[in-house]
C-alpha cells in the first residue's frame, strides 16, 4: 500500500473535537479498520484534542495541530499544541492522575490513549507545548474476523 498524510489545524474550540475525530477516522478508512479499531482510533483522538482544549490552552484558546500518515497497514497520529505544556510527563500519563479534580476530570484520558492505541508517547516542554505521539497497525485479517 502507498503512504497516505494528512494535516489539520484548528482553534481549540470544543466544538472542533468532533470535526478532528471524525476527519481521522474517514481517514484511516482506506485501511478497512473493523468498527471496534475505529471507534478505538476515533477515541484516543478525542481525548488528546480535548486536553489542548480544557489544558493547554485552559482559558484561551490556539492552535492544535493534527497530522496523521498512513504507512503500510498502520496509521500513525501526531497532535500538538503550543500551550502550556506538562511539567512532569511520567506523572501526567498515571490513570487517574488530574491537575483538574475540581472540574471533575477522572484523569483517564491518557490512560484511555495508551490502552486504545498499538503506541503512544508524550513529549513536552512547560511554556512550549506539548506532542503526543500515537500510532495503531490494522491487520484486516484479524480485524475483520
Ligand atoms: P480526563 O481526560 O479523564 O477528563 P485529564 O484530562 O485531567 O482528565 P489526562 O487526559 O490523562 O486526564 O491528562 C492528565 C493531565 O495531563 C491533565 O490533568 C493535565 O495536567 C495534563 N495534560 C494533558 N494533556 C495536556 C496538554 N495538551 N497540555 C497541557 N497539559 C496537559
Ligand atoms: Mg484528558
Amino acid at each position: 500500500m502507498t503512504k497516505n498524510y494528512l494535516k489539520l489545524q484548528f482553534y481549540s474550540l470544543p466544538r472542533n473535537q468532533a470535526f478532528a475525530r471524525d476527519a481521522v477516522a474517514a481517514f484511516c478508512l482506506e485501511l478497512n479498520p473493523s468498527l471496534s479499531a475505529l471507534s478505538d482510533v476515533k477515541t484516543a483522538v478525542s481525548e488528546a484534542v480535548t486536553n489542548c482544549t480544557v489544558h493547554a490552552y485552559r482559558g484561551g484558546s490556539g492552535l492544535v495541530t493534527v497530522e496523521c500518515e498512513i504507512e503500510d497497514a498502520t496509521l500513525h497520529i501526531k497532535i500538538s499544541d503550543e500551550g502550556k505544556g506538562i511539567a512532569d510527563v511520567d506523572q501526567a500519563v498515571q490513570p487517574f492522575f488530574t491537575s483538574a479534580p475540581s472540574d471533575e476530570r477522572s484523569g483517564m484520558g491518557f490512560t484511555i490513549m495508551q490502552t486504545f492505541m498499538d503506541e503512544f508517547k508524550v513529549d513536552s516542554r512547560q511554556g512550549e507545548g506539548t506532542v503526543v505521539y500515537m500510532s495503531k497497525s490494522f491487520n484486516a485479517e484479524v480485524e475483520n474476523v
